[in-house]
């Protein structure tokens, strides 16, 4: 993994990475770390394959949870506790400190009992959830501590989501560009030996074939990458590859190649291209 830059101690600068991977440097006064200007990604790459999704479902484990108002009012919430136990699921997730943990919960808290939805269990726990946009957390039956946190994105924050930041896992729309049917039909008939997303390929025809990718010539660019992949990238490889966790191949030009295998799958995925070195 990429080691977080060294900041001096008297300044505050933005703790957080951009879409590719590189480390902000806007300085900011906010407790949680973000400048609120860059994407505010919390770690260099994204880990993909984890995400909590039970907890947002109609019951847990046979448990039906009911639809209540809120059990707080919001000038309440800064009394509620935010146990260890959550604030350390949030900085697993997120990759961030304990107390930008608890930062970040606690305005995710006030966010949602001011509309989120909110729901009780038989034996009394309070679910607050952005269902749709996928954040919970869990408020004890006594109201006076958050015990857990949920989310079902990879990666991204409230406050990111919020802010309008694209997901940099699911690639179609980290690129900016629309999936187009005939990418997805260049993309389709790929027989190399790793998949490639439509970013990857997008950045591929910028720095190889320096052109825009089109529909015309993506055929072309597409067999161009595969033939690098099959004679230099996939030898490059290091196997066993860890399921989920991101990692880069340097290719003789330069250039990043960021490759996941995710879960289940057999054959790795080409993420995205950068000229940056990650691995320094
Ligand atoms: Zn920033």
């Amino acid at each position: 993994m990429t080691a977080k830059p060294a900041a001096p101690a008297s300044r505050r600068v933005c703790r957080r990475y951009n879409v590719d991977g590189s480390p902000c440097v806007n300085m900011t006064p906010r407790l949680d770390g973000w400048c609120g200007k860059c994407a505010g990604f919390t770690q260099p790459q994204p880990t993909v394959g984890v995400t909590g999704t039970r907890w947002f479902k109609a019951s847990l484990n046979g448990q039906a949870w009911t639809p209540v108002s809120a059990p707080l009012d919001l000038d309440e919430a800064h009394n509620v506790a935010v146990t260890f136990a959550a604030r350390k699921l949030f900085a697993a997730r997120h990759s961030c400190s304990m107390d930008e943990a608890e930062v970040q919960i606690r305005s995710l808290l006030e966010d949602l009992l001011i509309s989120g939805q909110i729901d009780q269990s038989e034996d009394g726990w309070y679910r607050l959830m952005f269902k749709k946009e996928g954040y919970l957390l869990l408020l004890s039956p006594d109201r006076a501590a958050v015990k857990m946190y949920q989310t079902k994105h990879v990666e991204r924050t409230w406050a990111q989501v919020k802010e309008g930041v694209k997901s940099r896992v699911s690639m179609p729309k980290t690129a900016g560009h629309n999936l187009t049917k005939w990418i997805r039909g260049v993309l389709g008939s790929q027989d190399a030996p790793l998949h490639i997303t439509q970013r990857a390929l997008y950045t591929y025809a910028t720095a190889y074939a320096e052109t825009r990718l089109q529909r015309d010539n993506a055929k072309v660019i597409l067999s161009q990458m595969e033939r690098q992949i099959e004679q230099e990238i996939a030898p490059k490889i290091v196997h066993p590859l860890a399921e989920g966790v991101v990692s880069f191949v340097v290719d003789t030009q330069g250039w990043t190649w960021a490759l996941v295998l995710d879960k289940g799958e057999s054959m790795p995925v080409v993420l995205y291209l950068t000229c940056r070195n990650m691995a320094d």
